[in-house]
């Protein structure tokens, strides 16, 4: 299996050959083509798996192949627990994406929102955030989650046991119901496994 073969476009494969990516790892060449066909996936995976670009990768061809005219506004929401891990996404992203025009922003507490307000102001596709700097932003009408088409939640398990559960649920209420969904979690349980079943529509399910 090769990434050409899983149908990625030229300014992707372009990207990934400048990486030094040459096969996909198990999860990508599961999670790619679900994730270009539009459908929900639910991805029991840890972190040094390939996972990010699982999602990374397609999520940036559907915009890519979607762009339009006109001022841009979120169409992607990506929810990760830590700064760290939101770094590690907008990099990816920046990276992938690096012949796509595609644009994002991340945003992260414990440092002055000043300059991500800043950011999110310039217009962006892909908005990658921590759940609690979010809906800080949100609610100082920084944020318009209205025209999201993709809704990621990164490492759920780990949203658990951080105590950010809550605040993930407010974010989800917030998001429009015709979406669609990729969920990633390390371990499933029960808590987690409610989540996925209530906010997921007939996921495809992959495991690594
Ligand atoms: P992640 O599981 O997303 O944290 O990724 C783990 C590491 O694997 C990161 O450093 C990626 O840059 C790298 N990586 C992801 N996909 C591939 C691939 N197909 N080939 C080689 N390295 C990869």
């Amino acid at each position: 299996m090769s990434f050409e073969q899983l149908g990625l476009i030229d300014p992707i494969l372009r990207a990934l050959e400048t990486q030094g990516y040459t096969t996909p790892t198990p999860i990508q060449a599961q999670a790619i083509p679900v994730v270009l066909a539009k459908k929900d996936l639910l991805a029991c995976s840890q972190t040094g798996t390939g996972k990010t670009a699982a999602f990374a990768i397609p999520i940036l061809q559907l915009l890519y192949n979607d762009q339009k005219p006109g001022p841009r506004r979120i169409k992607t929401l990506i929810l990760t627990p830590t700064r760290e891990l939101a770094i590690q996404i907008s990099e990816n992203f920046r990276d992938y994406g690096a012949h796509t025009g595609i644009k994002h922003a991340v945003i992260f507490g414990g440092v002055s929102a000043h300059s991500q307000i800043n950011q999110l102001k310039q217009g962006i596709d892909i908005l990658i955030a921590t759940p609690g700097r979010l809906l800080d932003l949100w609610q100082q009408g920084h944020i318009n989650l209205t025209g999201i088409q993709q809704f990621v939640l990164d490492e759920a398990d780990r949203m658990l046991d951080m105590g950010f559960i809550h605040d993930v649920k407010r974010v989800i209420v917030k998001l429009p119901v015709v979406r669609q969904t990729l969920f990633f979690s390390a371990t499933m349980p029960d808590e987690i496994s409610h989540l996925a079943n209530s906010i997921l529509t007939n996921p495809t399910k992959v495991a690594v």
